[in-house]
């Protein structure tokens, strides 16, 4: 039995308070009693009676009740016959715990889904595949097989509306409308709707509302329609297309570049159509999960490094390297979570020495690092030393769709090999038209870039003035700010929503255990005073829930 089962077992369902669920017994000298439900479990109940007096000899332990009745608002159900499991006579009233034998109250029984059906409000009865006990990561990680294929749904969905009680739950909010920084979102937990300072864009230059860049994606859908109609190699390939492929090639100084429609694409693509079965691949084991994926995906091997630590990649190198052919080395060039960058130049230093290629996600530094903003390889002066240069325009260039960029050879190899791409429609031509005009953008002002890197050295000050050093990259216009308890980020968000600031807040299984975070994300159309205000929010929300940063480590 695994664990979600084990915890079923137990006590699953609690009585809601102020619900009135009873349950109605005859007991075997012919008496009538009705007993207020407090709790169920896998096969019983338990609950008080507090009006009268029971005697001793009316109810006991083994005693078999003939018929009972549990009666919650309009609902009636028959339970049949209980075996009295526990008496607990007390001076407020008589506790019995019952043990159904006709009818089950469990997750898979009848009763159960009874309660669920009344719809989650009107449940008398709250669910106790606790949020407390249980994570998404218990779903993940362990077995859930059943003979109904869909069982775990049923009970995920469970974990999951006690987890949405949590303020820190706000996946999957709904955007009314976004004016570059501000915006309305109607918070899929309250389906409440408010305005809002948004820290959780990946528009860190604010192209995706860039006036120039949308006219250009009008265009595009004017001239090309709004589908390409079918994957680059069948039809879908416009001359916007072709266009974009020699744009980015040309601005990292590779020989090619292919598009994918999304980043999360071109990393399974990419990953997957290189790697042979006698191949192995090293891997950052903080990698993205579009990079675990194409991993898993891959004909080859794998061995993971601890996060940013060359030193164990080249242990690794050295114990496994010999035993392949090729090798791929993958890291990303700013990490989504963390902030922080590798030490490329080690990176691309060890590749040489062990005879392996290098493969690196700028999907977060794209745009932002380096002289020209070409990336952290540019930055570390490496960029000629990557082999494969992996992106999005998702991110920094605020449209959409991933590409891989490196030799004309091993480009061609991927046109044809890539089944991410080559059996999926290809990028809209108005994302495409949208890319092209926001790299033109990007290089005519580079006072997006001067501005999001103010955002980024005021947020981190005003941070430390809160006593917290930002262990991100001093450039990294994502801030990790970790405060480390799961639950006292609930607390906190809801406060920093209370004042209008919108940000992500990381648990685990995104994260590690213990080291929860809200993740900010900047951007050049951040004003100074939305940055004063979510630290003022943020100093509120620490006030509030009486957090400091001393008993965190960071
Ligand atoms: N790689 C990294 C490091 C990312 O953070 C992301 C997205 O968040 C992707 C790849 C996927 O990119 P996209 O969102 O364009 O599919």
């Amino acid at each position: 039995m695994n664990r979600i089962a084990k915890g079923l077992r137990a006590k699953r369902f609690k009585a809601r308070a102020g619900s009135e669920i009873k349950l109605t017994i005859e007991t075997q000298i012919g008496n009538k009693l009705t007993f207020r439900i407090e709790n169920a479990a896998l096969t019983g109940l338990g609950g008080w009676h507090v009006e009268g007096q029971i005697s001793e000899n009316e109810i006991a332990m083994g005693d078999i009740v003939p018929e009972s009745k549990l009666m919650w608002s309009d609902n009636e159900v028959s339970l049949g016959r209980l075996v009295v499991r526990n008496v607990k006579f007390d001076q407020d009233g008589t506790f019995i715990g019952v043990s159904c034998i006709d009818t089950k109250v469990p997750l898979l029984g009848s009763l159960s889904k009874m309660f669920e059906k009344t719809g989650s409000d009107e449940s008398p009865l709250d669910f106790e595949l606790s949020s407390k006990k249980y994570t998404i990561a218990t779903f993940l990680e362990e077995d859930h097989s059943h003979d109904d294929l869909f069982e775990k749904c049923r009970q995920f969905h469970l974990l999951w509306s006690d987890c949405m009680k949590n303020p820190m739950y706000q996946y999957y909010s709904v955007r009314n409308e976004a004016h570059g920084s501000r915006v309305n979102f109607k918070l899929s937990r309250t389906k409440k709707s408010a305005q809002y300072i948004n820290f959780a864009s990946f528009d860190y230059l604010g192209l995706s509302v860039d006036p120039e860049v949308k006219e250009a994606s009008k265009s595009a859908i004017d001239k090309y329609g709004l589908s390409p109609g079918g994957s680059l190699a069948l039809s879908g390939k416009t001359k916007l297309h072709e266009e974009l492929e020699a744009t980015i090639s040309k601005l990292l100084g590779k020989e090619d570049a292919l598009l994918f429609n999304a980043g999360y694409a071109a990393n399974v693509g990419g990953i997957s159509a290189i790697l042979g079965l006698n191949d192995v691949v090293f891997a950052d084991i903080f990698s993205h999960a579009s990079i675990h994926d194409g991993i898993a995906l891959a004909k080859g091997k794998s061995r993971y490094f601890k996060h940013n630590s060359m030193k164990h990649l080249e242990n690794l190198l050295k114990e496994h390297r010999p035993n392949y052919a090729g090798a791929l080395l993958v890291t990303e060039g700013l990490f989504s979570m963390e902030g922080d960058a590798p030490n490329l130049k080690e990176l691309v230093r060890l590749a040489k020495q062990h005879n392996a290629r290098t493969f690196l996600d700028e999907c977060h530094s794209f745009g932002i690092l380096g002289p020209n903003g070409m990336g952290a390889a540019e930055r570390d002066g490496v960029l000629d030393e990557i082999d494969l240069f992996m992106g999005t325009l998702s991110k920094a260039f605020g449209a959409g769709g991933g590409f891989v960029c490196g030799s004309k050879k091993v480009i061609g190899w991927m046109r044809s090999f890539a089944r991410a791409g080559l059996f999926s429609v290809g990028l809209t031509p108005s994302s495409v038209a949208a890319s092209l005009k926001s790299l033109e953008v990007h290089q005519n002002q580079p006072e997006l870039r001067a501005r999001l890197k103010a955002n980024i050295a005021q947020l981190r000050e005003g941070l430390a003035k809160l006593g917290y050093q930002a262990p991100s990259d001093p450039e990294s216009p994502v801030i990790p700010v970790i405060v480390g308890d799961d639950q006292k980020i609930g607390a906190m968000n809801q406060v920093l929503l209370d004042k209008g600031v919108f940000v992500n807040p990381v648990i685990f299984p995104a994260v590690p255990v213990n080291s929860a975070r809200f993740r900010f994300s900047l951007s050049a159309l951040h004003t100074q005073s939305d940055i004063e205000i979510a630290l003022t929010a943020f100093e509120n929300a620490m006030q509030e829930t009486r957090f400091t940063f001393s008993g965190t480590h960071h």
